[in-house]
Order: structure tokens, then sequence, then C-alpha cells
């Protein structure tokens, strides 16, 4: 179905970027992180604050797994509405855990300049029933003091959220990488880990001898790290994206039918949609990377006739990410001196980067306040 320039390359690749080297020998260093993506870029960096010698690999490139692949929505919260996740753990720790995401939100900001906007974000109902969903919702929030406002508009009846953001995902984990690099680290691409213990990683270029290792690996989790079977599930995500057009205005990321579907219109006009999982959930529980015909099918009728957009698709592709059964990520000790994060059941931008930031003191002896509330019971 692709044609050369549909081939699962994401709208947000400028085709800039040179790629790291792989690891040429054997090495030493104090924390090894296994993934490169926006969780595991963003471990190195605050291990390099706390003074650690980090080396970072990655199988492919920086973020070329859903890090560099996604919707670019920069939501407070996890996985679930401000409501459901009060009533699944309690709502001062969802609330707690909502406003470090936001924190979170203005640190990436900060360390990958130019990439992200704060334009707020829309939740819109598609049914009555939706629509009272909503209502739950920003009660439970407006009870919490958190920012939320009616929306009826253009779009649809629902909430506004105005301290979410979008961002460009992929060049924010290049900038992130480059700063990495520039601070100290050393990142490679091209070098897969075969097999990991605390004390050393074996790859497919060498081996690392270190005292501490991050798994920050978030599709395809259970492949990786076995322990992890029956925690989370890998499923494929899709999107894809047309020619920068101005016959509609979308003036912040939209969040449709309970999130199943999302959109945005990024800065040169082209509109960005994904989702649709739920309408064929049992092929895409699954841990293959390219676009399926039925869901770009879906996406393209959701492109026409619900947001009305008639410019040519450009670019169409897929990634993997894995799921909890309780909405909240994976960060635990897997084997001694081995953390693992992922699981961030398709919302791990800014929770990822809070569970990257958690590993690394994790990994040097110490905690987070979102650690805590991670692990609280
Ligand atoms: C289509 C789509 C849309 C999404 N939209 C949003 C959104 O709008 N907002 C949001 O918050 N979240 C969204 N998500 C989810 C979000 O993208 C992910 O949860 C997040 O990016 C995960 O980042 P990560 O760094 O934890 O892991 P990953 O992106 O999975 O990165 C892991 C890295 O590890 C590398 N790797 C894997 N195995 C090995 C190995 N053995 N050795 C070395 N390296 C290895 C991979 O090459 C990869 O680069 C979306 C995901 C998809 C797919």
């Amino acid at each position: 179905m692709n044609p050369p320039s549909l081939n699962n390359t994401p709208v947000w690749d400028d085709g800039a970027w040179r790629t790291l080297a792989p690891q040429a020998s054997d090495l030493t260093t104090d924390v090894c992180v296994i993934g490169l993506g926006g969780s595991g870029l963003t471990a190195v960096s605050e291990l390099l604050d706390l003074g650690r010698r980090v080396i970072g690999i990655d199988a492919a490139d920086v973020a070329a797994g859903a890090a560099g692949r996604n919707g670019g929505f920069l939501l407070g919260g996890t996985a679930d509405f401000h409501h459901d996740a009060g009533t699944a753990i309690g709502r001062a720790r969802a609330l707690r855990i909502h406003q470090l995401t936001l924190e979170e939100i203005g640190r990436i900001a900060a360390q990958a300049p130019g990439t992200v906007r704060f334009p707020g974000s829309l939740r819109i109902a598609e049914s009555d029933e939706e629509f009272a969903d909503c209502a739950r919702q920003r009660d439970a929030m407006r009870a919490d003091r958190m920012p939320v406002e009616d929306y009826d508009g253009q779009f649809g009846r629902g909430l506004f959220f105005p301290g979410d953001a979008s961002f460009n995902p992929l060049a924010r984990c290049r900038a992130l990488a480059m700063s990495n690099v520039a601070r100290g680290a050393q990142l490679f691409a091209k070098t897969r880990a075969i097999s990991f213990s605390a004390n050393e990683v074996v790859t497919d270029r060498g081996r690392i001898n270190c005292d501490t290792v991050i798994v920050a690996v978030d599709g395809k989790l259970e492949s990786l790290v076995p322990e992890l079977a029956g925690t989370v599930r890998t499923a494929r995500l899709q999107m894809l994206a047309t020619a920068p057009t101005r016959e509609i205005e979308v003036p912040c990321p939209v969040y449709a039918r309970y999130g199943f579907d999302y959109y945005q219109q990024l800065p040169d006009g082209s509109i960005a949609l994904g989702g649709g999982r739920d309408k064929s959930i049992d092929t895409e529980w699954t841990t293959e990377n390219e676009p399926s015909l039925f869901i770009q099918n879906y996406l393209e009728s959701v492109l026409r006739e619900k947001i009305r957009v008639s410019a040519p698709i450009t670019h169409r592709w897929a990634a993997n990410v894995s799921y909890t059964f309780n909405g909240l990520p994976v960060l635990a000790e897997v084997r001694p001196g081995v953390w693992v994060l992922g699981g961030y059941s398709g919302t791990g931008n800014a929770v990822g980067a809070l569970c990257g930031r958690a590993a690394a003191h994790l990994a040097s002896g110490g905690t987070t306040e979102f650690a805590r509330l991670l692990t609280e019971k």
C-alpha cells in the first residue's frame, strides 16, 4: 500500500539527522542506558546532572521507536482521564501525578528549545454518553482546582485544557541527544543490547561494563525483559499526515472518542492524525510496526468525513508502545541493579520523561517524588 513517499516515515522527520556512530570497542561506565527515546534520553540527562558517567545505546537510532513517531501531544496526567485516575489510584495521588506531568512538560520545553508549543488541548465528545463523561472529568478537575474549561465550538462539544502542549517529538529527542553528547554522555546508534545484568551489557558490537543498567524501552518491552510478560502488552499505533493546508485551522491538539482518535495541525498547516486502534483491537495487539490497510483506511475516513480535510496524504506510519493493566507505567528494578521503565499505555511523552528522571535517581541510590507516588499502595 505504500509508495516510497508513504513508506512508514513520520511527518516529523525532516531528513536532516546524521545518525550517531555504533559502539566500536568494549567500554566501561557507571550507568548504561538501553534505548534512546525520550525516556532514555531524559534518564541520560538526569544522570549527567547527578555527576554519573553514562553510556546510552540504541538498536536503531535516536527516537527510532514511538518517541520519534507519535502524535506530538504533551498532555497532563497519565493514560486515564483525571476522574478515572482518581478512582483507580486515589484522588490526591492522581492530582499530584498530574501536577508533576505538567511541570515535566515545562522541563521538556526548556531542554529542547523551539520544539514545544503551549496551545492547550481539546477533549471532544462524540456521543451524549461521552459528553456526560466529560462533565464528570470537568467536575473532578474543578474540585481539585485544576485548569479546565467547557468547550462548544467548531470541533464539537467537550473540554479545553489550557495547560497542555504539543511538540515535534523527533526534533525534541534529537536536540536532547545532541545536548547529552555535548555534556559528556557517550551515545551509540545501531548498537543492540543482547543481554544485560547490573554489571554488564552485551551488545551486538561488544561489551559495556557498568554498575547499573536502565532499560528505557516502551514498545516490545516484554520481549526484551521477559519478567514483564503479563505486566505489559505491546500494541501498534498508527498515524497519517497531510500536505500543508489552510482549508481548516486547528488551534490545538484534539483528542476525540475517549482519545482513540487524535489530531493536530502542525505549524506548516499539515494535519497529523492518529488512532482507530479500537476499530481492530485484535490485529493491533502486535509487535508489527508497519501501517495496516484497515486502520489507515479508517484514519483516512476520519480525515475526509469528520475533520473534512481534502489535502493529499503525504505520510503514513506506525510504531509500537506497551500497555499496562492499571494505566500506570512500569518503573521497577527487575533484576538487581537493572531498572526498567515503560508501559505508558499510549501516553508516554511526559510520563516517560518523569520515569526516565526517576530511574536516574533510583539507579544512583536516590529516589524522586514521582517514583514514590508510582509505588505507593
Ligand atoms: C502513533 C503513536 C502516537 C502516539 N501519540 C502520543 C501522544 O500524542 N502523546 C503521548 O504522550 N504519547 C504518545 N504515544 C506514546 C509515546 O510515543 C510513547 O509512550 C513514548 O514515546 C515512549 O518513549 P520511550 O523513550 O519510553 O520508548 P521508545 O520510543 O519505545 O524507545 C525505545 C528505544 O529503544 C530502542 N531499543 C529497543 N530494543 C533495544 C535493544 N535491545 N537494545 C538497544 N536499544 C533498543 C528502540 O530502537 C527505541 O529507539 C504515541 C505512540 C505512537 C506509536
